[in-house]
């Protein structure tokens, strides 16, 4: 074939490239291939406690694999930057429609935007949306239980582009009890004056107070946000109290309890803001300030194939299946704290309103870093987390586990007391290969001691093969093939 600068390309090559483009995964790249199918295995023959993360159901990662992809279209819905948008305006269209739906919201009081990337990106659009450069907002600590996106900082450091873009100051739980201290949130308020206050948590286990949230936030004249990523499925099932009803600003990620695929939404209110002494009403104007951050503020073209997944999600998300889905969420997490407790372990709070707990091991002797490295070798998946009173974030001395993912294969909560098991299982073992060290030995040589000792290896191997095989039984959500 010629070329228009003289040269010709080779026909064979060509040909052969027309022929890649056809080719499926496995023959066109069988190295990532691979790797993909041993993290199905990992995934399929592991138990992913996570709190954070599910299975995606198959509708909604084809939806996300598809030819949504491919497409530009910098804008939003009726007015775009490109040409061809016609049924990419209608997905995003029926995208927003569904998730209004999918939250019971009025669309002449709510509206929404379905194109944020993931939950960080929809968080830092709603602050430069709503709070000028360096302005005031106060969201719960990392180590308490809130998000990065929340304004974490150390003494030494601005960690979060939050806490260097604005000036944050965090609320703390009761270091005894566990609960969000509201009472010195409040006085703190008073002094700091935030412009917004985050109503929101990635590793607590209680019911937010919404309406004392709002009522702070209306004390300081700053917007209440709700950041419900880590619960937005539950309260789309209406099994946990709503953010919708005190908050002015809702974000989410739509692939935790939600069960969709990676993206992020954010919900704003329309109409009426306040009413002051002599009945003059202030309207807010969130909707083109929000959308403006998204785009083109922060982002460029959407993600369509995101927001083909998303919707799938929130469709399934609207049905009784999905109700009760989220209720065995809640009894399987009771079920695997209450077992945990019966094997003679602390929960932060004594227990839980949601889809996950923080075991706290102080009481046990060993911290999570420890118990999490045991665990992992194991094929159970879970985090270390930070507990109240903890004196380092460096040696977090709990475990974070939630019940949404396993709850998606089918478990329930007999299935739960046996994976408690497994759980207080790997803490022994923990423990023994603590007991086998100096004192002071650090992780690094706590996980050298797992993994050169013999007899530890023996032990691992031996309830990872209990575990692989209990996980096994259960069906995988998904595609079949990936
Ligand atoms: C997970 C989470 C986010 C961020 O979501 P990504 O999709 O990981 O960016 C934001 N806020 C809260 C409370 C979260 O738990």
């Amino acid at each position: 074939m010629a070329l228009t600068n003289g040269h010709s390309i080779n026909k064979e090559t060509w040909d052969s490239h027309n022929k890649m483009m056809l080719e499926p995964l496995s023959i066109n790249d069988p190295e990532i291939f691979s790797i993909i199918k041993k993290e199905k295995k990992r995934q399929t023959y592991g138990l992913e406690l996570i709190a954070s993360e599910n299975f995606a159901s198959r509708a909604v990662l084809e939806a996300l694999g598809s030819c949504m992809n491919n497409k530009y279209s910098e804008g939003y819905p009726g007015q775009r930057y490109y040409g061809g948008t016609e049924h990419i305006d209608e997905l995003e269209r029926l995208c927003q429609k569904r998730a209004l739906e999918a939250f019971s919201l009025d669309p002449e009081k709510w509206g929404v935007n379905v194109q944020p990337y993931s939950g960080s990106p929809a968080n830092f659009a709603v602050y430069t949306a709503v709070v000028e450069p360096h302005g005031r907002i106060m969201g719960l600590d990392l180590p308490d239980g809130g998000h990065l996106t929340h304004g974490f900082m150390t003494d030494k450091k601005k960690i979060s582009a939050t806490s260097i873009f604005f000036e944050s100051m965090p609320y703390k739980v009761n270091q005894e009890t566990g609960y969000i201290d509201y009472d010195r949130l409040q006085e703190n308020a008073r002094l700091f004056h935030p412009k917004l206050i985050i109503a929101g948590t990635s590793c607590y286990s209680r019911n937010l107070d919404y309406a004392r949230l709002k009522q702070i936030a209306n004390e300081n004249g700053a917007y209440l946000m709700g950041d419900m990523a880590h619960i937005s499925g539950l309260v789309a099932a209406g099994v946990v109290p709503s953010p919708f009803e005190h908050c002015d600003i809702v974000s989410t990620t739509t692939h935790k309890t939600l069960r969709g695929c990676r993206s992020g939404v954010i919900f704003y209110r329309k109409g009426v803001r306040s009413v002051d002494a002599k009945g003059k009403e202030t309207l807010y104007n969130l909707e083109s300030l929000i959308n403006q951050a998204v785009f083109p503020g922060l982002q460029g073209g959407p993600h369509n194939h995101a927001i083909a997944g998303v919707a799938v999600a929130l469709k399934q998300a609207m049905t009784p299946e999905f109700k009760v889905y989220q209720q065995q969420v809640l009894a399987n997490c009771k079920a695997l704290s209450n077992a945990l407790v019966g094997h003679g372990y602390k929960i932060v709070t004594g227990g839980s309103d949601n889809h996950l707990i923080l075991l706290d091991l102080r009481n046990k002797g060993t911290d999570g870093g420890r118990a999490e490295k045991v665990l992992e070798a194991c094929a159970i998946a879970c985090n270390k987390n930070t507990c109240p009173g903890d004196k380092s974030a460096l040696r977090p001395s709990g475990l974070r586990f939630g019940s949404p993912a396993l709850t998606s294969r089918g478990l329930v909560e007999e299935d739960f007391k046996k994976v408690a098991l497994f759980i207080h299982k790997g803490v022994e073992l923990t423990l023994e290969v603590q007991r086998s060290l100096d004192p002071k030995a650090n992780l690094k040589e706590f996980v050298q001691a797992l993994n050169q000792g013999e007899k530890f290896q023996e032990r691992v191997a031996a309830l990872r093969a209990e575990v692989e095989d209990f996980a096994g039984q259960f069906p995988m959500p998904g595609l079949p093939e990936l």
